[in-house]
């Protein structure tokens, strides 16, 4: 049993012509399970059209803080529709992000709370993208209580445990490969294995040795042997542990 890779952005505009290519490959590269995460309603509907051509993918459906801006009237019921479709495990991603001053915070807010809404209402499981905004968050998430991950972890060992307590999984990138990733590093430390996803954020975000470049799936590997050793473990125990955890939170059970 190979990688899940519990976060994944496959576009076209991204990949270019050999975006097929690759993912017909990435099964033979010990990728054994994708999910493919949109950032806005059409390339949610791209992901959904991979989740249906390839066995091995799966979607999901949401509108990113960047793009919450000057969406179509009728999103929500667009966004509901998407839910619905076949292979579509979660919302996402979905959340806060202040690094950018555009689209205003009171926008962004409006939108993330809609999901949370829709999320509750068709218990689905929410995937969080949160950008220096860790206290804005955690409040929404203490006040809609979701199951779900916060994805791409960049806060502190005690905003993990209360993300933790709440029943939530935590989610590293490639990042955590990189010298610089102190921090990630001692709050991956101090998670609980049970509770720790592998995630590309592919197209970006490729771990050493190939930081820089346009990252994939089966770049996790290296993303897996830094967090094994943070966490003492082997990397196959590693790949293994991540791939339940995803099956768990995505899935309901562990799939044979
Ligand atoms: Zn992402």
């Amino acid at each position: 049993m190979g990688i899940f890779d519990t976060h994944a952005h496959y576009y076209k505009d991204d990949f270019g012509e050999d975006l097929e290519t690759l993912l017909a490959d990435l099964p033979c590269r010990n990728v054994e399970r994708v999910l493919a995460i949109g950032c806005d309603l059409p390339s949610s509907e791209e992901e959904i059209a991979l989740a249906a051509k390839y066995d091995y993918i799966y979607a999901a459906v949401g509108v990113h803080p960047e793009h919450a801006a000057n969406l179509p009237d009728n999103w929500e019921s667009r966004l509901e529709e998407l839910l619905k479709c076949e292979k579509v495990v979660a919302l996402g991603e979905i959340g806060l992000d202040n690094h950018y001053p555009e689209p205003p915070k009171d926008v962004q807010r409006g939108v993330f709370v809609k999901q949370l809404e829709i999320a509750k209402r068709l218990d689905k499981t929410v995937i969080i993208h949160s950008r220096e905004a860790m206290g804005d968050t955690l409040e929404l998430l203490k006040e809609y209580k979701p199951r779900g991950v916060m994805h791409c972890f960049s806060g502190s060992v005690e905003s993990m445990r209360e993300v933790v307590k709440l029943g939530m999984y935590i989610g590293f990138t490639g990042a955590l490969t990189f010298k610089n990733s102190l921090k990630a590093r001692a709050v991956c430390a101090e998670t609980p294995i049970d509770r720790l996803l592998l995630e590309t954020d592919c197209p970006y975000m490729a771990p050493v040795p190939h930081r820089g470049e346009r990252s994939d799936s089966s770049m996790i590997q290296y993303t897996a042997a830094v967090m094994a050793e943070i966490k003492g473990v082997s990397t196959e125990e590693m790949i293994e542990t991540a791939r339940r955890n995803g099956e768990r939170l995505f899935f309901g059970e562990e799939l044979k």
